[in-house]
């Protein structure tokens, strides 16, 4: 069995020019981007090995005493908020398999951003839900990868697609609606389910949202022939049901909303590959060890942990936050193939300089 470390540390270029960034004013980069949405990891640990994120081996987790306490993240919440955070997405890692995480939504909530929200492959969320809405979240995103059981075992590889469905149910009951649903996409393995996850959506009302496959998998397996680019997906449902825009192109959410033309319900699709969105990017992501992490697809990080655990005072928290947003790129680049390295080449690109392929997971970093 292979042990795969998932959380392979920090690092930031030499000079980035985060020593530049302002002192005050609105959490802006130096392409202009406000920033208002922050996802907060809560563990990079998890108790599904999806194909697309996780290898079935052995992963080698985070130590514990790395990962931030909940006093610890919400600190950095406040400080966020303080910020100009408006939007907080929980995520991991599965949030809900921390000990504890209900507390930390109430201790959240109770800092009044406008939407809290919270992802989750929905393993725990049946018992969960009611607590959750109790403590204040608004609503939750679930990842649902096939409507087939059989298919969703071998994707998913734990939990049971009943024990999903049953959590949305019960999100719904307690008032966490509406729930959108994820799917992830890959080729020749549920891209046949598009027409599926569309009616689901016509039936249940539940937003679906088609998410391109990522590099970034803790194995290295991905590759572009495995990506179902957004527009196909389109293609194919506007043939059975046609679509309609909804809201606001430079509205930064990534995702691109479409409603039935019928008025039953609605999709988004992610399409981070193949149509980037870089430019309205107003997100930033803090790691469940303490990293301020400004793109997905950046290895530059900057560790707040340390500054949280050294005495800094908050405004040494605000400045690390403000230098890793000041010092985020223009655009991710990952759809040019010229820079994505295969992860096997690692160790000769790393030395190089020239690597680009993200050295954490999607599940460390906090998707
Ligand atoms: N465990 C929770 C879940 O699965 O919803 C939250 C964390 S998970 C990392 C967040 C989202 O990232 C999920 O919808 C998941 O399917 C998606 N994801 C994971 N790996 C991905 C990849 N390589 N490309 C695109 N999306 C990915
Ligand atoms: Fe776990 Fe979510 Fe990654 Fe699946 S996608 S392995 S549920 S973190």
């Amino acid at each position: 069995m292979t042990t795969v470390p998932v959380s392979i540390g920090a690092r930031r270029a030499p000079d980035d020019g985060s020593s530049t960034a302002p002192h005050d004013g609105p959490l802006v980069d130096r392409h202009g981007r406000v920033h208002t949405d922050v996802r907060l990891s809560v563990t990079d640990r998890c108790n599904f090995r999806c194909a697309h994120c996780l290898p079935d081996d052995d992963v080698a987790f985070t130590p514990r005493a790395d990962v931030l306490s909940f006093p610890e993240l919400t600190r950095v919440a406040t400080v966020l908020r303080d910020l100009g955070i408006t939007t907080v997405r929980v995520t991991g890692g599965e949030p809900l398999i921390r000990a504890g995480v209900v507390d930390f939504v109430r201790s959240l909530a109770g800092l009044g951003f406008a939407d809290l929200s919270l992802t989750t492959n929905a393993s725990r969320l049946a018992a969960l839900a009611p607590g959750l809405a109790d403590a204040g979240l608004d609503r939750v995103n679930v990842s649902c990868d096939s409507l087939r059981p059989e298919r969703f075992a071998r994707i998913r590889r734990r939990g049971e697609l009943s024990e999903v469905l049953a959590g949305m149910d019960a999100a719904e009951a307690a008032g966490l609606g509406p729930v959108k649903v994820n799917v992830v996409l890959l080729a020749g393995q549920n891209d046949d389910e598009v027409l599926d996850f569309a009616r689901f959506a016509r039936d249940t009302g539940r937003p679906v949202r088609f998410i391109e496959f990522m590099p970034l998998d803790a194995a290295g397996h991905w590759d572009r022939a495995q990506v179902v680019p957004g527009r196909e997906v389109h293609r194919r449902i506007h043939a059975t049901w046609p679509l309609e825009p909804v809201g606001d192109p430079a509205d930064p959410a990534p995702a691109t909303r479409y409603r039935f033309a019928d008025g039953q319900g609605e999709i988004g699709l992610i399409s981070s590959v193949t149509e980037p969105f870089c430019g309205t990017c107003n997100r930033l992501r803090i790691t469940a060890d303490g990293a301020v992490r400004n793109c997905l697809f950046s290895d530059d990080e900057r560790s707040i942990r340390a500054v949280l655990r050294s005495g800094g005072s908050d405004a040494e928290v605000a400045l690390a936050v403000r230098r890793a947003v000041w010092g985020k790129r223009a655009g991710h680049g990952i759809d040019d193939p010229t820079l994505l390295q295969p992860r096997a080449t690692t160790a000769t690109a790393t030395a190089t300089g020239d690597f680009h392929h993200p050295r954490r997971s999607m599940s460390a970093i906090g998707g």
